[in-house]
């Protein structure tokens, strides 16, 4: 008896594993040009002994390769521009890992519908600011307020933001690409619309222990995802970056808050007022025309060349304010594996769907606020060294 294997499930395992098409082949012990074959190939047929050692080699369940594939998601319609050197294959591997939560987020939305998406898609040349505004009146901020939790709102408002931890595990097969995410990968996130009909939006953000650089990021995300729905170009780039410090701190509020003489000092207050980097937010003055081009200099200078006593580092790296947040943590995958699963332990997700290896799952999981404490949950199920009292308090807010 054969089995029917899908060719495009193969190399999406295979790219998830890093792993090139001639080494699986090799430790398979078939020809390169019979790999190739099966990975491009609608359907094949295999042996069970075959598939089992498919299976075995490539660390995913049997049936994950017998089950029809989600729609393709190529390395052009991430909507990020990748730093000149990324390699084709890095790409290639956040499409398919993106293509991934894609196919989870589906699955839970089997069991339970997933938020609408109300993020807005706008043509790419709209005004930042008005972009922004508009962005805000569906996460329900009004422009004169700082956003107060931009992840919760964003996932709120349809868009699943995951935040990548450490892969390494699944680099292991070699060593040499043990480090490679570490060292080459150097973009902070991307996005895509992943589903069926390619309609729901995914950010995918690396782990960072800047909340700053968190929050940036996410906004950043939500600018590609607002004004690119209809792919990237040259400018996409600067559009997203524009409309992120817009989103974070409307000039024309922040405006108003502007001492006559503007120094890091009295920037550092804004900073923390609105959630936006001190280096974003002069950049932000600066393309608004609020501070001159010697105040910018000046201001950037002083950022980039004083030490932070606490850190030891420059003020650049961690900004006067950089332990005053704590950093934005995403929470709706998990909370919607609880809320479908009744749990969110990566190995439990993994067996009961028969589909995704448990460490793909941890990956996608593992950035996420531990408990989230929205929806079904009882306070006391949340860990955290409070007292009761605390967190039946910080429930009742959340809830
Ligand atoms: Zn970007």
């Amino acid at each position: 008896m054969l089995i029917t294997v899908y060719g495009d499930r193969v190399r999406a395992a295979r790219i998830l594993r890093r792993m090139k098409s001639s080494d699986v082949a090799a430790k398979l012990g078939w020809p390169a040009s019979k790999q190739t074959r099966l990975e491009y190939a609608e359907r094949s047929y295999l042996h069970p002994a075959q598939l089992a050692e498919v299976s075995q080699l490539l660390e995913f369940p049997e049936k994950y390769f017998q089950q029809i594939p989600p729609a393709a998601l190529a390395p052009e319609d991430l909507l990020f521009r990748a730093p000149v050197a990324t390699p084709k294959k890095e790409k290639s591997y956040l499409a398919e890992f993106a293509r991934s939560v894609g196919e989870v987020l589906e699955w839970l939305d089997d069991h339970h519908r997933l938020p609408p998406v109300k993020i807005p898609a706008l043509p790419s040349n709209t005004p930042a600011a008005q972009a922004a505004s508009e962005v805000r009146r569906s996460l329900g901020v009004g422009d004169s307020h700082p956003i107060p939790h931009l992840t919760h709102l964003a996932e709120r408002a349809g868009v699943p933001v995951v935040m990548r931890g450490s892969t390494r595990s699944v680099a292991l097969h070699d060593p040499d690409e043990a480090d490679y995410e570490a060292v080459t990968e150097k973009h902070l996130g991307y996005s895509a619309r992943v589903g069926q009909h390619g309609d729901r939006p995914v950010t995918v953000i690396r782990a960072n222990h800047s909340w700053e650089r968190v929050r940036w990021t996410v906004a950043h995300e939500i600018g590609h995802v607002t004004l690119h729905a209809q792919g990237i170009n040259e400018q996409s780039e600067e559009q997203a970056s524009l409309f992120a410090s817009e989103l974070l701190a409307p000039a024309r509020f922040v405006q108003e808050e502007l001492p006559s003489h503007v120094t890091l000092a009295s920037l550092t207050e804004l900073k923390l007022k609105w959630g936006i980097s001190l280096g974003a937010l002069i950049t932000h003055l600066y393309s608004n025309r609020l501070i001159d081009s010697e105040r910018f200099e000046t201001l950037r200078r002083q950022l980039y060349t004083r030490t932070n006593s606490s850190t030891g580092r420059s003020w650049g790296r961690d900004e006067p304010g950089w332990d005053a947040r704590e950093v934005e943590k995403p929470r709706l995958l998990v909370t919607w594996m609880e809320r479908c699963l009744g749990f969110a332990a990566p190995n439990a997700v993994s067996q009961l769907s028969g589909l995704w290896p448990s460490d793909l799952i941890a990956s996608m999981v593992s950035g996420q606020r531990e408990k989230s404490l929205g929806g079904r949950e009882r306070p006391t199920q949340k860990r955290r060294p409070a007292s009761n009292v605390v967190e039946l308090a910080a429930w009742r807010r959340e809830a």
